[in-house]
């Protein structure tokens, strides 16, 4: 888990903090995210480059919601708005997005609410935003700050380049004094550098956190019986979300066939699949009605899954970039997850073979990522360490490498020396085929013919099979002490080979097949009752389906672990659960209360038990209870008080939109059904009318459209938080 701060008395009345815990439930930053948050507020340019999972949302969503304007967010895809939007309105955040899906309509309501001041998140793809039309109506409003997402789409150098990026660089021009805000998980220097020359930034703040997915368990194998390794991975999560990545589509088809025959639940994803077919499969991994997705790398931009508990990869990719960036999928939600890569020799010379521009650059991360394979190094630090940081520990305890899963063999050094004379023996001439045979010890005519059956070396290793000398060769080749070389991949000695054989450094050989796996590692399940996170797993499901929005917008895996470990029998406690910001205690506290005691009575479980923010800010002092309601308690005492909207939201400092969050809760509390203190009658007529024809109370957009302009969202929403008492709706 990433290390927090504790908040001091004096950072704890800070107005970030407070919307932290109000919106999101969560108890404490993560690194960075408080002096990004800063840059965004003081107006000042910043390049923000945090890992998969780091928490880079929040730091515009944050100040996005303390500033009046509205702040811009650029996205490259409809789909990653839609979940940021959705997660956002499900926290009680007013924010849209503008894009080619909508109607003209519906364009023209997101325009009006940001016209009235009533939104505070707009997000747009970057075509959109450079639009004259857009610049002039951004102009007109005014803007509080833009954040750019995914901003590594705009250089070239990324992995991932979008040229409608590059117009965003004029938006220094046409909004001089707005602060813009760029966001990535791309580690390379050179990236970063070019994503603040073409944004024209000139003085941004640059903050890097660090690179290492900490919740990762990372695990390397060399392919043997691919579909039985692969299924030791899924079965370690048997019913979670997985991901697993082939290199073709033809072996994407026969995976997933393979996979289902069995009685998984999986669906292929490739580029050959039509447009209709990719986005059902794609729902349906969303939506939790398969577990596993098959996929080539074509997968996956796009998707915001949180709750990916593991990636396998049935082949080696092509750089660790892309290593990084898939199986970077897990574990966004910073519980423990793993990613598990088969590989073999072949894979490297598949890949060389297939690189039709075979220029020195992509030979260099091919042979990085074949070293990560084959060193038996610490997989976090080698992948840090690639990406240009330092790695402290010695022990990362979340890799197989740390967890001494691997076998190692364990006179290496002896055996590398007889692998490497036996190569200086053949000339450094021959292959690892020829090698292998020589030093077993083969019959076989051609090593006769050329007298290698007279030499020192051969036989040295007759206890060990063909295959295994071919493998460990390979390891020595991963680690530098061996090169091939030329047109017939010939073995040649380097120089650190040249030192093994004096004895002077000693290579880690380890052996095929690794005995499997009791982790070591301290367990993200602690104190969780299992069958209860299931039954919330599938309230959630079901919830989300009544919504029509992902589950993981309703509550993250985290939180549902947080509340099968705290077990809360009231609202109180239930506040304390992580990521449950206010308004999902309104909308869900009672349901899942309610799932919580049921199943505790009928299990004899004991509730409420007492460790606050469990999962996510694990070192942060329990809240005292309340805390988070305490603004909204002193608006109840206003509302008792005969005031309205606007007073209170004076009096308390507060945006409109909360205070209106905070009478629809009042509402609900004293069960009022007459929206009269509010509103003229008349009004409350026409809004009612509107509500019936309409038919549901759980969209308010519907209901706006039918009305005339001077009807505001505030508005409606009182006459429905009525209704819904009077009719005994319940949110979920
Ligand atoms: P990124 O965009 O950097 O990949 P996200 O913004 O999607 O990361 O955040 C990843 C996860 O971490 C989300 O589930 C989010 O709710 C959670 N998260 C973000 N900030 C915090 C925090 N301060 N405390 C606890 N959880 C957080
Ligand atoms: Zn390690």
């Amino acid at each position: 888990m990433i290390p927090q701060t504790h908040p001091t008395p004096a950072e704890a009345a800070d107005l970030p903090l407070e919307k932290l815990k109000q919106y999101w439930g969560y108890d404490a930053f993560r690194p960075l995210q408080r002096e990004a948050i800063e840059c965004a507020l003081a107006g000042q340019d910043s390049v923000v480059v945090l890992p998969t999972g780091g928490g880079k949302s929040l730091c515009y969503q944050v100040p996005a919601i303390c500033k009046d304007k509205v702040a811009v967010v650029v996205s490259p895809l409809i789909s990653l708005m839609k979940d940021q939007v959705d997660g956002l309105n499900a926290s009680g955040i007013a924010a849209a997005s503008i894009n080619s899906s909508l109607s003209d309509n519906e364009k023209r309501l997101v325009a009006h609410e940001v016209e009235t001041g009533n939104l505070q998140l707009l997000y747009m793809a970057p075509e959109r935003l450079v639009l004259p039309a857009t610049i002039d109506f951004l102009k007109r409003v005014g803007v509080a700050f833009f954040a750019i997402d995914e901003a590594h789409c705009i250089s070239s150098w990324g992995h991932d380049f979008r040229p409608e990026y590059r117009q965003l660089g004029e938006l220094k021009k046409h909004f001089p004094g707005v602060s813009v805000h760029a966001f990535t998980a791309t580690a390379t220097e050179r990236v970063r550098a070019d994503i603040a020359r073409q944004l024209n930034l000139e003085t941004a703040n640059t903050l890097v956190g660090s690179f290492d997915r900490e919740n990762l368990l990372y695990r390397v194998h060399r392919r043997g019986d691919t579909l039985t390794q692969m299924r030791e991975v899924i079965d370690r999560h048997k019913d979670q979300a997985g991901i697993v990545y082939c290199i073709s589509r033809k072996e994407v088809e026969n995976v997933a066939a393979t996979l289902n025959e069995l009685g998984y639940k999986a669906k292929p994803y490739h580029a050959g699949l039509t447009v209709g077919e990719r986005t059902n499969h794609q729902d349906d991994f969303i939506n939790e009605r398969v577990d596993i997705i098959v996929a080539t790398v074509a997968f996956g931009m796009g998707i915001d899954k949180s709750n990916v508990r593991f990636v396998v990869h049935s082949g080696m990719p092509k750089s660790l970039e892309a290593y990084q960036q898939e199986s970077g999928r897990a574990g966004r939600d910073g519980l423990q997850s793993e990613c598990t890569l088969l590989y073999s020799g072949g894979d490297l010379m598949m890949w060389k073979r297939m690189q039709s521009d075979p220029g020195a650059g992509s030979q260099e991360l091919l042979e990085a990522m074949y070293s990560y394979c084959t060193r038996n190094l610490c997989r976090h630090r080698m992948l840090v360490e690639y990406f240009g940081q330092k790695f402290e520990k010695s022990d990362c305890g979340g890799c197989d490498v740390c967890l001494n899963e691997l076998q190692t063999v364990p006179d290496s050094l002896v055996v590398a020396q007889k692998i490497i004379s036996c190569v200086h023996r053949v000339n450094q001439r021959f292959g690892v085929g020829h090698v292998a045979k020589v030093l077993t010890g083969s019959g076989a005519a051609r090593i006769r013919e050329l007298g290698h059956d007279k030499l020192s070396t051969y036989g040295l290793l007759a206890e060990h099979r063909a295959d295994t000398i071919s493998d460990w060769i390979g390891q020595l080749v991963g680690q530098g002490f061996l090169e091939k070389s030329g047109e017939y991949s010939v073995l040649v000695i380097s120089a650190t080979g040249r030192a093994v054989l004096r004895g002077e450094t000693t290579p880690v050989l380890v052996h095929n097949n690794p005995a499997t796996k009791k982790s070591a590692r301290v367990d993200d399940w602690e104190g969780v009752d299992r069958n209860l996170f299931e039954l919330l797993r599938s309230k959630r499901k079901e919830t989300a389906m009544a919504k029509g929005v992902p589950p993981f917008v309703i509550f993250h895996d985290a939180s549902l672990r947080d509340m099968a470990k705290l077990r809360p029998s009231s609202i109180d406690a239930f506040e304390r659960v992580s990521g449950v910001g206010e308004k999902k205690v309104t909308d869900y506290g009672e349901t899942f209360i309610a799932c919580i005691l049921d199943y505790c009575q009928q299990h004899g479980v004991p509730t409420d038990q007492a460790v606050a923010g469990a999962m996510s800010a694990s070192t942060s002092p329990p809240l005292p209870p309340k805390v988070k309601n305490k603004v909204m308690l002193d608006a109840f005492v206003l509302f008792d008080q005969g005031k309205s909207v606007a007073e209170v939201a004076a009096q308390l400092d507060r945006a409109l939109s909360t205070t209106g969050q905070y009478l629809g809760k009042y509402i609900a509390a004293r069960q009022i059904t007459d929206p009269g203190r509010w509103l003229p009658p008349d009004k409350v007529q026409t809004i009612r009318k509107a509500i019936d024809q309409v038919g549901t109370l759980e969209r308010l957009a519907p209901i706006k459209e039918l009305l005339d302009d001077d009807v505001s969202y505030e508005e409606i929403r009182i006459v429905v938080d009525c209704v819904k008492v009077e009719t005994g709706f319940s949110m979920s």
